[in-house]
């Protein structure tokens, strides 16, 4: 198979098009090579799929954030097996419909030749629900080391009465007599003598209920909490999504119910910061350990390292444990533990401290502050400049 294209590249967009953009440019391609315009042509087909499909992933802030973080190695997970499926995965049917009813006038109901993406003729066909998202509190190390917890979710489910059809026992949906199913109505007027507007009698919906069913009024879903048990994945890092698929809201007439997003919110740690994949550590040592070298144990999250530090070490020099950071999500590898060497000034001393000390600097000799002495004598040339000043 040949290397799958990026998905801005697909749309013809900057990587910081805005929902408009994208929209724009999805709809540029939409009439181009919708299957209806192209009639048994393959490739046009593919071209169509391979817009919806970017489409489907840019016009959506959770997914987009996901495909600009790790590209279609992090879309694996978001769509179902075998990638991404036009009838099953497109969720933007009605934004279809209105894209290609506007250009090529009323009548696009569905019925592309393979499946349809928007309203469908069959008024009882079934219709995925919408996704949902919903955030979900972490601490440091849980975003770390993965969790698996229990959360609450509120989602709208099939109505039990009805199974979700919205209609009262014995009765069905029918197509709306108004637009004769369009959802959108053409009246006269407006820039080009035309223009659609939202049908008033099934509000765009293309179908109508007769007898509502009395549980749900017409809705064919009810609120539900439910506690589910979830796993998030070691490596998480925050405004990052967890996909738990059909845990979204219910679909129209038993169609499959979409899917919940829960986005992350990480707390901070006391002793590590994270940089992607890579922990940074800052360590405070002792300027003795810095000066005399020695052994220092750190906390990493594989378990407590040694760290062998050298007579002279620098304030501030890094010290890296490779594959000691975090793992990728995804991917292979794991990233870095950096760990930075800050001395801490000496606090509350005994007076026995404070001898040792002042001993220490009796015996101080120019070889002892190498960067102190050479800036002393560059202080004192620029003082002697400055005297001979006019
Ligand atoms: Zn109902
Ligand atoms: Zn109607």
């Amino acid at each position: 198979m040949a290397a799958k294209r990026d998905y801005y590249e697909v749309l013809g967009v900057e990587k910081s098009a805005d929902a408009e953009a994208i929209k724009k440019a999805y709809r540029k391609l939409a009439m181009k090579y919708h299957p209806d315009r192209n009639q048994g042509d393959k490739e046009a087909e593919e071209k169509f799929k391979e817009a919806s499909e970017a489409y489907e992933v840019l016009s959506d802030d959770s997914k987009r954030r996901m495909y600009d973080q790790y590209g279609h190695e992090g879309m694996k997970n978001a769509f179902g097996g075998g990638g991404f499926n036009f009838d099953r995965d497109f969720t933007h049917g009605a934004d279809l419909s209105d894209i290609l009813n506007q250009f090529f006038g009323g009548g696009f109901g569905g019925g592309f030749g393979f499946g349809g993406g928007g309203r469908r003729r069959d008024p009882n066909a079934p219709q995925r629900g919408e996704d949902t998202e919903m955030r979900i509190r972490l601490s440091f190390e849980d975003a770390l080391f993965g969790i698996e917890k229990e959360v609450r979710i509120h989602a709208a489910v099939a109505c039990p009465e009805c199974n979700g059809s919205g209609a009262e026992k014995g009765s069905s949906r029918t197509t709306c007599k108004h637009c004769g199913g369009a959802g959108s109505i053409r009246q006269q007027g407006g820039f080009f003598g035309m223009f659609q507007q939202t049908c008033p009698v099934c509000h765009g919906e293309g179908t109508i209920i007769e007898k509502p069913c009395r549980k749900c009024r017409g809705d064919g879903k009810v609120a539900s909490d439910e506690t589910l048990p979830i796993k998030v994945p070691a490596g998480i890092a925050d405004g990052m999504s967890v996909r738990v698929p059909g845990k979204g809201n219910a679909g129209i007439n038993g169609g499959q119910r979409g899917d919940l997003y829960l986005r992350c919110s990480v707390a901070e740690s006391e002793l590590f910061e994270r940089d992607g994949q890579d922990l940074i550590l800052r360590l405070s040592v002792s300027p003795t350990l810095l000066a005399l070298g020695g052994e220092i144990p750190v906390e990493t999250p594989n378990g407590t390292a040694t760290l062998k530090i050298k007579p002279g070490t620098a304030n501030g020099s890094v010290q890296r444990l490779r594959g000691q950071g975090v793992c990728a999500i995804g991917r292979h590898g794991t990233g870095d533990l950096h760990i930075v060497l800050i001395a801490e000034t000496p606090q509350a001393l005994s007076r026995n401290q404070i001898k040792l000390m002042e001993q220490l600097q009796q015996e101080e000799s120019d070889k002892t502050y190498p960067a102190r002495t050479k800036q002393s004598k560059a202080a004192k040339a620029f003082a002697e400049r400055r005297a001979k000043k006019a």
